[in-house]
């Protein structure tokens, strides 16, 4: 195994500190049932009356099943102020034919009370693509929603808050990999799907966290350059022979916990588990039990039901699986990421009645971007 660093190699500035998406957010999304613009989506499609949002005794009746799911992690005094938008979101997917995607780090109240799908960002596009809704809700962030474009074109993609972006798609540009080819000729390039449509449309093939090693070794070449993510490229270097060419990119989440932290924790209590997401610094990986993707570190807690974990990934993980393994002790070190956390319930209610966020490519990029994702998923099956 051996990586080096293609930004200090090639003299490229690395990630922009002050760039907060993967792509350019339009402003004019509606807030809290005050839209400020009517999108291109609401004149196909129409906008429907916002509704009322009393806590009535039928409201309450309705959406007490879902919140016997959260019970554990959101208190009863709160969930009046959920309920409402909880139900009417509900009603609002079925009026327009909507199915609502929510990423594993959406907060409890959104995954278990208004998602219809639940899972990484690969597994929310596919499973969308197999839905027959007509319009797609996507509970993550902005490259998510395109991931979903590319695999439904047909479908109308809407993201609650456009400007939900990604530090590690805000990393690099489609015009950051030209120039890493030219420095590189012939060298095949692997993006990981957190990254814009405008650099999946420039790369060889896509990655998750699950499949990185395989897609590398795939490529039959003696080295192959990895963006954005320049700790998951250290992983991906740790696992092959392959030589790995990376990225400085890092996701501002998973770069915040440290080896010292989890060494702390483990002191304090021997018997603790302690799982990590790949795209942690690699003395945080050394300290784990367990490396895997988000899919991966809930199966294991599943299979394995460890009688306390600590979950280093994203804290709204660890509520979502806590609340369907009642008996494991979750510890959390609570790094939120502050992209996910724009998505919430109002602004998933005006996006259902205006039709806000509408996720709109290029019809050429997308045709090159949807290809490179599609040599992964037709490599996985
Ligand atoms: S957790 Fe990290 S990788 Fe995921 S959206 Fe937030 S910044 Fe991006």
């Amino acid at each position: 195994m051996s990586m080096t660093s293609a930004p200090e190699q090639a003299g490229y500035p690395g990630p922009a500190a002050n760039r907060t998406g993967g792509a350019p957010w339009p402003p004019g999304a509606g807030m809290n049932g005050k839209a400020t613009a009517v999108s291109d989506a609401a004149r196909r499609l129409g906008v429907l009356p916002y509704p009322d949002l009393d806590y009535t005794a039928e409201v309450a009746a309705a959406t007490q099943h879902l919140y016997d799911k959260v019970s554990d992690v959101i208190p009863a005094i709160e969930w009046p102020v959920h309920a409402p938008y909880v139900f009417h979101i509900n009603r609002l997917k079925m009026t327009r034919n909507a199915v609502i995607l929510a990423h594993n780090y959406q907060t409890p109240e959104i995954y278990f009370g208004v998602a219809d799908i639940v899972g990484d960002s690969l597994q929310l596009a596919q499973e969308a693509a197999r839905s027959d809704a007509e319009i797609i809700v996507q509970c993550g962030v902005h490259f998510m929603a395109e991931t979903s474009k590319l695999l439904c074109p047909d479908k109308t993609v809407l993201i609650p808050d456009l400007k939900a972006g990604c530090s590690l798609a805000a990393s690099i540009t489609g015009e950051d990999v030209r120039a890493l080819r030219e420095t590189y000729p012939g060298v095949p390039v692997v993006a990981y799907v957190n990254t814009s449509a405008d650099v999946k449309a420039e790369v060889n093939i896509c990655c998750t966290s699950s499949n990185a090693v395989e897609i590398v070794e795939s490529l039959d070449a003696s080295k192959v350059i990895f963006l954005p993510d320049r700790y998951l490229a250290q992983w991906v270097a740790s696992q092959t022979d392959v030589e790995i060419i990376a990225w400085h990119g890092a996701c501002e989440v998973h770069e915040r916990f440290t080896g010292e932290e989890l060494r702390a924790y483990r002191q304090a209590d021997p018997s603790i588990r302690i799982i990590a997401h790949p795209e942690c610094p690699q003395d945080v990986i050394a300290e784990a039990d367990f490396t895997g993707s988000t899919a991966k570190m809930i199966g294991w807690v599943k299979d394995n039901h460890p009688p306390k974990v600590l979950m280093v990934t994203e804290c709204s993980m660890a509520d979502n699986v806590a609340s369907e393994t009642p008996d494991v002790d979750f510890v959390k070190p609570c790094n939120l990421c502050p992209h996910m956390k724009r998505i919430q319930l109002p602004k998933i209610l005006d996006a259902l009645v205006y039709l806000t966020g509408e996720v709109t490519i290029d019809p050429l990029m997308a045709e090159k971007a949807r290809a490179s994702v599609e040599r992964m998923v037709n490599l996985k099956s």
